[in-house]
């Protein structure tokens, strides 16, 4: 058959990494059909659960860059659903704008999300009538499209009479091009959402024709599926459930991570999750991550693996490393901890400093505190503490209170701070503002030098991958130089992780990760959008190569 899929399945008790294979589906595919396809969403029934996004959800979040999304899939376990439920609880620092689960049962797929956190979208009542032994799962961050529980997924649709449900970790960098292109021809869509982009690709494929009945129950499916993500270009870690099968597919250059395990006493079942951290939560064993381009199936057939796209070098994100992922993860085939704990030795190496204490900058900043503690033989206190109760209502501040923002969140420890030389070290900084009301704070509190350390090189641009970032012209590296920034965050010392260092330590893997926030070298060159002017504020040192 033309274009026909190759492919190795092995009974799902066996899961060895499959024989790679690369033939591509597309040959002979040319986008022509003009269709408009229903697009429904069950999971949003009743009006009364929508909640708003309170301006202190942005306020809180300090200024970093922030988490993408989360994902996870399960096949093969009764009440799928509430395996899902504790899968996105893992999965929580992803993404905290929404939540939704999918699930099969009786040749049909049932939903529910909604805007707020996974323990406040789901109950027991909703996690039982979501029903049946698969389920796919989202926390949502919103990277791209706005606040509004029409973009929470699964996105549920109906294609040809079959349902597909998706959840998408990661950014299309093609998807608004794509989008105008698409309706034109007659899609109509219901989100903001990049997401729902790959729906409309599915509906509008030239494998539309294919009917669902065939040789496999998943083979048009999976062809649609390969058809549409052959047109997007950039970051995706997906999970498509159907009544017949679940799909976990990442893009040819893995920029988001996307892992498979198993239930230790379920030998049949089959999990996919954004981390590892899910496995060790539900009691899961990680069999191995999902390669770069591929595609696997699970069905009542077994397991089938598919590289439908041609291969490329892998472009994984190292900001899961130094931010994102939890550090309990194993990331891209490394420990999110040890990385951490490695930078911040590092930095004790080349920025040492004379102080009496290294502090962290709670959570994230805690590991790499730890590592220049060791490094430097400098005790470590925890000299800083964060606030879990922030709350979700926001009372605007009276001029007198100064550094709300991150006052509520962090707080110091005046007798740890009070007369000490600080090292401050923190994973990262963005646009400085919560540096300068940091170092503010530890001076009103004692302190008597402020050295501060950043666990990353700087960050000269924006991502456009699947991380929500500020502008490029808003970044503080983009605008000042090391010194300048010591200056404004009126610290007495300020380091940052030097970019070779970072690619020392990634060695010989350092090619396939992706860095282009800190050295410009952008992978995928984002398209020119009519909906923001990203591209005329990058870097001058960006899309240089
Ligand atoms: Fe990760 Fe930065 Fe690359 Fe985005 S640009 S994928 S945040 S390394």
């Amino acid at each position: 058959m033309d274009g026909a899929l190759a492919f190795v399945i092995s009974p799902i008790p066996l899961l060895k990494r499959p024989v790679k294979q690369s033939k591509s589906l597309h040959g002979n595919s040319v986008y022509i059909q003009l269709y408009t396809q229903r697009v429904f969403f069950p999971g949003v029934r009743n009006k009364s659960h929508i909640k708003k996004i309170s301006p202190l959800n942005t306020f809180a979040q300090l200024d970093q860059f922030h988490e993408e999304c989360g994902v996870v899939g399960i096949w093969g376990i009764e009440s799928a659903s509430k395996y899902a439920f504790y899968g996105l609880h893992a999965l929580q620092h992803r993404g905290q704008e929404g939540a939704g689960i999918a699930t099969v049962s009786d040749g049909k797929l049932h939903e529910y999300k909604n805007l707020g956190l996974v323990t406040e979208v789901f109950n027991e009542d909703i996690l039982s009538e979501l029903r049946g032994s698969a389920a796919i799962g989202h926390n949502r961050y919103s990277t791209s499209g706005e606040k509004n529980v029409r973009n929470v997924q699964p996105f549920t649709v109906e294609l040809s009479g079959i349902q597909v449900s998706i959840a998408h970790n990661g950014n299309l960098t093609n998807a608004n091009k794509l989008r105008r292109h698409l309706e034109l021809r007659g899609s109509i869509f219901n989100t903001s959402s990049d997401t729902e982009v790959i729906l409309h690709l599915m509906a509008t494929s030239l494998l539309a024709s294919s009917s669902f009945i065939g040789k496999n129950s998943y083979e048009p499916l999976i062809q649609r599926v390969s058809d549409a993500l052959s047109r997007v270009e950039g970051a995706y870690s997906v999970l498509l459930l159907s009544p017949s099968c679940l799909v976990a597919v990442r893009d040819p250059l893995g920029f988001r991570p996307l892992v498979m395990g198993k239930m230790k006493n379920r030998m049949e079942s089959i999990i996919f999750a954004s981390e590892t951290c899910v496995f060790d939560l539900i009691g899961a064993e990680f069999v191995r991550e999902v390669d770069p381009g591929e595609m696997i199936v699970v069905s009542k057939d077994g397991l089938h693996s598919f590289f439908p796209f041609p291969s490329q070098r892998r472009k994984a994100c190292i900001f899961e490393h130094i931010y994102f992922a939890r550090p309990t993860s194993i990331v891209f085939g490394r420990s999110v901890y040890m990385s951490r704990f490695r930078f911040g030795e590092i930095l004790a190496e080349k920025a040492p400093a004379e102080a009496d204490i290294v502090i962290p900058v709670p959570e994230s900043g805690i590991p790499a505190a730890l590592g220049y503690s060791a490094a430097s033989g400098i005790p470590y206190q925890p000299g800083i503490m964060r606030s879990h109760y922030v709350g979700r209502t926001f009372i605007q501040p009276t001029q007198d209170i100064r550094d709300l923002s991150v006052r509520l969140k962090l707080s110091a420890v005046r007798s740890i701070i009070a007369n000490k030389r600080l090292v401050v070290v923190d994973d990262s900084i963005v646009r400085g503002t919560t540096s300068r009301k940091l170092v503010r704070m530890l001076r009103e509190t004692g302190a008597k030098e402020v050295h501060v350390r950043i666990a990353c090189p700087p960050i000269i641009g924006s991502c456009y991958y699947g991380v929500d970032t500020p502008n490029t012209k808003e970044l503080i590296s983009h605008n000042m130089n090391e010194e300048e920034i010591r200056q404004y965050i009126d610290a007495d010392s300020l380091a940052f992780l030097p970019l070779d260092q970072l690619h020392h330590f990634l060695g010989e893997e350092s090619s396939s990760f992706c860095d282009a926030c800190f050295s410009g070298n952008y992978p995928i060159r984002p398209l020119p959008s009519e909906d923001t002017t990203q591209e005329d504020n990058i870097h001058p040192k960006v899309f240089q190569q």
